[in-house]
């Protein structure tokens, strides 16, 4: 948390509470941010512009993806990629990375924090119906999670219909390096991806 080092490419980020704000987190207008929620703007940014969605500076050799056995499904990873060395701080600091909270905890819930200026912010409007798929991904709190390292030369980006970018292709990643990040309680179905894509599993006895 708090106490987790900061990699040099961290080390001008703005930060909260002793947490580096990734890039891509959601703020109030008073600059606070609402972490577990993205900014779709700055994610659309980060994947077409190849940025890492933590410290927004390009990516180079290479890169890191977090993904969970339904990405590997969708054959794309709906969140732009990170340095390897971003990804090892966002795993040691941030718990939703790490899968002991689901990514998008708060956008299923009505109730939600105002900023001082939430006349001028998005806080003070009334809340969106969340989507199909905030509501898929609320309710899985403990899917495992993986950290999918490539060379950047096999960065492709998935399209939506119109044009806009969907994520990172998993497909086209011919030499990734797949590793458990962490296994949560998954149901029958994540086992069931877990054991068609190959993804590893915990060690015996490593508990998870
Ligand atoms: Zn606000
Ligand atoms: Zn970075």
């Amino acid at each position: 948390m708090a106490n987790t080092a900061i990699p040099i490419q961290l080390a001008y980020a703005e930060t909260y509470n002793g947490m580096v704000i990734p890039f891509i987190t959601l703020r109030h207008a008073d600059g606070t941010p609402e972490f577990g929620q993205i900014d779709h703007n700055r994610v659309a940014e980060c994947i077409t512009g190849r940025l890492c969605q933590l410290c927004a500076q390009p990516l180079t050799d290479a890169a890191v993806l977090m993904a969970r056995p339904m990405d590997f499904g969708y054959g794309y990873v709906p969140e732009p990629a990170q340095h390897p060395e971003c990804a090892a701080y966002a795993i040691k600091a941030c718990p939703m990375l790490s899968g002991r909270l689901p990514r998008l905890r708060d956008r299923t819930r009505p109730q939600r924090r105002r900023c001082t200026l939430s006349a001028a912010c998005w806080c003070g409007e009334p809340p969106a119906p969340p989507s199909v798929e905030a509501i898929v991904r609320s309710g899985r709190p403990a899917t495992p999670w993986y950290s999918v390292r490539f060379p950047m030369a096999e960065y492709e980006v998935t399209m939506t219909a119109r044009k806009g970018p969907r994520g990172i292709s998993l497909h086209a990643l011919t030499h990734r390096k797949i590793r458990l990040v962490s296994w949560g309680d998954p149901d029958k179905a994540d086992l069931g991806r877990v054991i068609v894509y190959g993804l590893p599993m915990p060690e015996a006895g490593s508990g998870s």
